[in-house]
């Protein structure tokens, strides 16, 4: 069988099918595995030189890259080791508030009492919910297809459809938030943030998504060490053993159909006969480009967009002790932001900042004496907006921002400097408009919007990624390699 794109999902994939014992090869359009998840040097005008993971960098629920391992009789710890954060995140509010989010429930409780006022109870009486709710309903909307009959059928669906209302999970995110902080409107920001985490808006997307911070306080927030890359590595090694063939810079061109089946692909090399084939493609471009002469699903993949991103990557010369690995700068009107990105399709002016350092855990990744700054801002997919303008509207929001919570003058800083714009993600991951995440989590359907892990018109067709179910992020690509390896050996 045949893999398109070597993304995470679609190594989680690849290594999954080919322990269970089928022959496998992967075909990459780039010259090398990862997708979103690449890594790269830069290197300042004086030589220094500066290690970066270009996409994600915040790693939750590791076991499901574990199981990967496991499920090959092998101990992950050969494959991927990573540390628990403590403190996850530092949150510098437009008030000059400073927070620690430290990973214990209580220790974070605390810490708002002390530093906001808040009462600590609201925080672990928040968090607490959050988790039993997500213990009731990720089994379901999660780990398993939600477009096959038997997952609607089974008594823990109708448990946990049943039990959404009675868990406050109905309305809005930030509605929930606002109910549950609705004094401080610092924490209602810092809850709303989790939307961000699958490219969502917290004024529409549903209360659902506020069992997040579960993940992060309850679970774990976690570095891999050597980077976030190690976690690309780990699976591409795994593969690689269990006789997966990587055909890089091969980019499929055509998927290939006979009597309402795929036969195999073609790329410029030329075609290959497989009876199944697994896209890691954003399955946009998938039906647009590679499958042109059939119906495509059309309601599902107009579902809006998730959130893109403008990221400047900075070798930055000096240390700064007050940051961590996680580090957020918060603008003072959140709601401004979020519509100035899902109503408006532009930039705001005040921008919120995340600072993600790896060289704070990987002192190897940037010189003695620097740090390497994945400085990132939230942004709309990409509709064709002026981005050389908002590029540089935005860098100068946030030097202001960063230079202004930090007391001093950040750009003489910048050694070392690279940007990549949501054409740039669309154009070297082929994600649909440069989305993150696929499509949006901004309505109370889009979990069963998202398109299904397989064609349901096209046997021998299924998908893994970001851009189907269950959705973006490294554990839900994780998941959606697992659901496609089960519903082909099912
Ligand atoms: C800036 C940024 C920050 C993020 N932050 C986080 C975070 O902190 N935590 C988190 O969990 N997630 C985060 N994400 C999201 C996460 O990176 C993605 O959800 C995930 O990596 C997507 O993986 P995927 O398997 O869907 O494939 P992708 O990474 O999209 O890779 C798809 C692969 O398919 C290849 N391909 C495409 N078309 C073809 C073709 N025709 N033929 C062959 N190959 C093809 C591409 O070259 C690419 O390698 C972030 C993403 C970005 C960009």
């Amino acid at each position: 069988m045949a893999v398109i794109g070597a993304g995470v999902a679609g190594l989680a994939a690849a290594a999954r099918l080919a322990v269970a014992g089928h022959p496998v090869t992967v075909f990459e359009a780039s010259a090398s595995f990862g997708g979103k998840m690449q890594q790269f040097d830069l290197t300042g005008e004086a030589g220094d030189t500066y290690r970066f993971d270009a996409g994600p960098s915040l790693f939750t629920l590791p076991q499901l890259a574990d199981d990967v391992f496991r499920l090959a009789g092998r101990d992950p710890q050969h494959y991927l080791r990573y540390e628990r954060l403590d403190p996850i995140t530092n949150y510098f509010f437009a008030d000059g508030t400073r927070l620690s989010a430290w990973a214990d429930a209580d220790h974070f409780a605390r810490e708002v009492e002390a530093r906001l006022g808040a009462p600590a109870a609201d925080v672990t009486g928040f968090l607490a919910r959050s988790g039993r709710a997500y213990e009731a309903t990720a089994g379901t909307f999660l780990h398993k297809s939600l477009h096959r009959a038997g997952t609607y059928f089974s008594a823990d669906t109708l448990r946990a459809v049943a039990a959404l209302p009675s868990l406050g999970l109905t309305g809005t995110m930030h509605a929930r938030h606002e109910k549950a902080f609705g004094q401080d409107p610092r924490l209602v920001q810092l809850f709303d943030r989790y939307a961000t985490y699958n490219g969502s808006d917290p004024y529409q997307a549903p209360a659902t998504l506020s069992l997040i911070p579960h993940l992060e306080h309850g679970l774990g927030a976690y570095y891999p060490e050597g980077g976030i890359y190690a976690i690309a590595q780990g699976l591409h090694r795994l593969a690689e053993e269990f006789g997966v063939q990587f055909r890089f810079d091969e980019p499929v061109e055509e998927i290939l159909t006979a009597g309402g089946r795929v036969t195999g692909l073609r790329t410029a090399h030329g075609s290959y006969a497989f009876d199944l084939v697994v896209s890691n493609m954003d399955v946009v471009p998938t039906y647009r480009r590679l499958l042109p002469h059939q119906k495509a699903p059309e309601r599902t993949l107009a579902q809006p967009r998730s959130s893109s991103a403008l990221i400047f990557y900075w070798g930055v010369a000096q240390e700064f002790p007050e940051l961590d690995l996680h580090n957020i700068f918060f603008s003072a009107d959140y709601k401004a932001e979020f519509d100035a990105i899902f109503q408006q399709q532009t930039v705001a002016d005040d921008v919120t900042v995340y600072v993600n350092i790896s060289s704070k855990k990987t002192p190897t990744d940037a010189p003695s004496g620097h740090e390497n700054w994945f400085v990132m801002v939230n942004v709309p997919h990409d509709q064709g907006q002026d981005w050389a303008d908002l590029t540089q509207k935005t860098r100068r929001a946030v030097l202001r921002r960063l230079s202004q919570a930090l007391g001093q003058d950040v750009e003489p800083l910048i050694k070392a400097e690279r940007v990549w714009t949501p054409p740039g993600i669309a154009h070297d991951t082929s994600s649909f408009g440069g989305a993150l995440y696929g499509a949006s989590s901004n309505n109370a359907l889009a979990a069963f919007l998202r398109h299904p892990n397989f064609a349901g018109r096209l046997p021998g067709l299924y998908f893994c990624g970001g851009s189907v179910h269950p959705g973006g992020g490294i554990p839900l690509c994780l998941l959606s390699a697992k659901i496609v390896a089960e519903l082909i050996d099912s």
